[in-house]
């Protein structure tokens, strides 16, 4: 068996008339997060676990912001293409770790719904995936509601050919 390891991050500005979507769910907020695509951090930075693992680089190189096509992109169809050149490569996820950095609003309600929209989009199972809210104690940018950050790792297995 063979093991890689991946770690992502991702931080997006809050902004009035946005929607607040993490992990491919519309979570109900007063602000949502700004950006060229859906602005998810949560997947954007699994994203990049999931690239970084195999060294394949990460999110800007495959989907820059200054490409057009991807305005307004769902983050779980482009979740959806980086499993596909992990899968391509004989890599499967072991498990996902994430924590997701919010003042506001509670995202402990959330949490269950987003394992199964992740999990879902990467033809896994719900318990392959952690998801961890926590705030920033109201100290600098994150804590002043400024923006949502959030840090993910991602163990991939393949079977050894020998
Ligand atoms: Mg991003």
């Amino acid at each position: 068996m063979n093991i890689r390891i991946g770690n992502g991050y991702d931080i997006h500005r809050l902004a009035p008339k946005r929607k607040l979507i993490l992990g491919g769910i519309d979570i109900p907020h007063t602000l949502g997060l700004l950006g060229h695509s859906d602005a998810d951090a949560l997947t954007h930075a699994i994203m990049d676990a999931m690239l970084g693992a195999l060294s394949l680089g990460d999110i800007g190189l495959y989907f820059p912001p200054s490409d057009p096509k991807w305005a307004g992109a769902d983050s779980q169809k482009l979740l959806e293409q980086v499993n596909g050149l992990i899968r391509d490569r004989g890599w499967e996820i072991g498990n996902i770790d994430s924590v997701v950095i919010a003042e506001q609003p509670k995202l402990k309600p959330h949490i269950a719904t987003m394992r199964d929209r992740l999990a879902t989009t990467l033809a896994i199972e719900p318990d392959q995936i952690g998801i961890k809210a926590t705030t920033h104690e109201k100290l600098g940018p994150l804590g002043q509601e400024e923006g949502i950050a959030a840090y993910a790792v991602v163990l991939l297995k393949k079977e050894s050919s020998d």
